[in-house]
């Protein structure tokens, strides 16, 4: 079965590149009916912050990546870290070091003076421990001394390291405290992570992590190691090129699912496939189909996949997200008349909105309340004239069917018998029904408004 895991530091908010390893992992697990586990790596005690956690489990439910289990805390496991240090001691595969910072610093420096690598290698590798005195000391692997560690890298191919490249690493401190890197490599074995998937910024670990799997006999994971995302000039990700944290988006008003289409799109492709869903996402998500260089962030995309994404989404899907939109941004609840307005126009606020403010934008028809009050363009189209148009028209309106045929065939009649365009009806038209210039079609916002609401507000405008 194939398990895969997301493993952030909380110390700071879950930021686009991370989101974006979450949905790799999350995509590749749920695509094969594997599972997606989620590891908080809070051993850095002085920069991990509970707030840090919160932003990153929000986020990742935002997007909607859940995971499977209990987020796993890395620093609860420190006991189980030391426990696999201490059995590397006992089966000869790791050593104490007695050396002093002061020796190491020295052995450094004389490596140096003779032009040697000035990779540490410590006396006690190769003496018994028993002998010396009880002085503190750190537990070391033995790396490899000769031939070479190969990454399969499922992205970067294999990356060849020469062992005499790496030293015999700390796994755990002289006050017992385990390294990293043992940490993750542990926590990966134990948690049954069968494929690794993460930035390319941790491929020079996956050496040494490889290290301590193969001296514990453990069968080693997939890895996969994805190029960082760059901003559209190609450089290092700005904030203004998106380098933002993903609640930022959501309060930009991005729906969901239109950010994972653009998340899994960014560095990862399966033909000339733009727009898909979240069902087609999992099936065809795989790790050939990741690109070996940096993906550039573009808003644009984003902007346009989000508007497929809205346009494509059912009504009251839309609508959920647009309340869990408005409690996000802190701003005022719906009244549930309007909800229900808003649901019955859904179908013709979601066409060409790319963003939640967007579609509240469209929305105006429907959010605001008699009297309607209209703003300066729209003011200025309710002159003495429009009035008198609406005046004689809205009678006639009073006895339509309210279907959308009737509606429109009496507005064409009257434009007709009165020898002026449709433009010019409807522009006082949506100043009375909405208070705008610009908005959905007239006819629309006389259907979801209702006949009673629509006359009402063409009377108010009209005097
Ligand atoms: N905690 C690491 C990070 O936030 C990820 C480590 C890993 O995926 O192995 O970059």
């Amino acid at each position: 079965q194939v398990v895969t895991r997301f493993a952030p530091s909380p110390t700071g908010y879950l930021h686009i590149g991370g989101a974006r390893t979450a949905l790799f992992n999350w995509l590749y697990a749920r695509g094969r009916g594997g599972k997606f586990l989620l590891r908080i790596e809070d051993t850095d005690r002085a920069r991990s912050t509970p707030e840090a956690t919160q932003a990153i489990l929000d986020g990742m439910t935002w997007l909607g990546l859940d995971h499977d289990g209990e987020a796993i805390s890395q620093f609860q496991r420190a006991d189980r870290h030391a426990e696999v240090a201490r059995d590397l001691l006992a089966q000869g595969k790791a050593y104490k070091c007695f050396s002093t910072q002061d020796e190491i610093q020295a052995f450094r420096d004389a490596a140096r003076a003779e032009g040697r690598s000035t990779l540490f290698h410590s006396p006690w590798r190769d003496s018994t421990p028993d002998q010396h005195p009880d002085a503190p000391y750190v537990i070391r692997i033995k790396a490899p001394r000769d031939g070479s560690t190969v990454i399969r890298d499922q992205v970067q191919g294999d990356v060849t390291i020469r062992n005499d490249q790496l030293d015999d690493m700390v796994l755990l401190r002289s006050d017992g405290t385990p390294v990293y890197m043992l940490a993750v490599a542990v926590d990966d074995h134990d948690m049954g992570v069968t494929h690794v998937i993460r930035g390319d910024d941790h491929l020079n670990n996956a050496a040494r992590q490889m290290m301590i799997y193969t001296a514990m006999d453990w069968p080693l994971p997939v890895y996969a190691h994805i190029p960082l995302i760059h901003g559209p000039d190609g450089k290092k990700l700005s904030k203004r090129h998106g380098a933002l944290g993903v609640e930022e988006y959501q309060h930009m008003g991005y729906p969901a699912a239109g950010m994972r289409n653009y998340l899994a799109r960014l560095g990862w492709s399966h033909g000339d496939d733009e727009f898909f869903t979240d069902a087609q996402a999992r099936e065809w998500f795989d790790l050939s189909g990741i690109g070996k260089s940096p993906a550039r962030f573009d808003f644009k995309k984003l902007e346009n996949l989000c508007g497929q994404h809205i346009a494509a989404s059912e009504d009251a899907a839309l609508l959920h997200e647009l309340v869990g939109f408005l409690a996000a941004t802190d701003q005022p609840a719906l009244s549930d008349d309007k909800i229900i307005l808003l649901e019955q126009g859904m179908y013709c606020l979601k066409e060409r909105a790319k963003t939640f403010p967007e579609l509240i934008d469209k929305a105006e028809f429907i959010l605001t309340s008699r009297p309607v009050v209209p703003d300066e363009k729209a003011a200025a189209l309710l002159d003495s004239v429009s009035r008198g148009i609406l005046k004689e028209l809205t009678p006639q309106l009073q006895n339509a069917s309210w279907s959308r045929e009737d509606l429109e065939a009496i507005a064409m009649q009257f434009a007709e018998d009165n020898s002026i365009k449709f433009g010019k009806l409807a522009g006082p038209l949506r100043a009375a029904l909405a208070g705008r210039t610009a908005t959905p079609s007239v006819f629309d916002m006389m259907l979801v408004l209702g006949r009673g609401e629509t006359i009402a507000r063409l009377t108010d405008a009209a005097c």
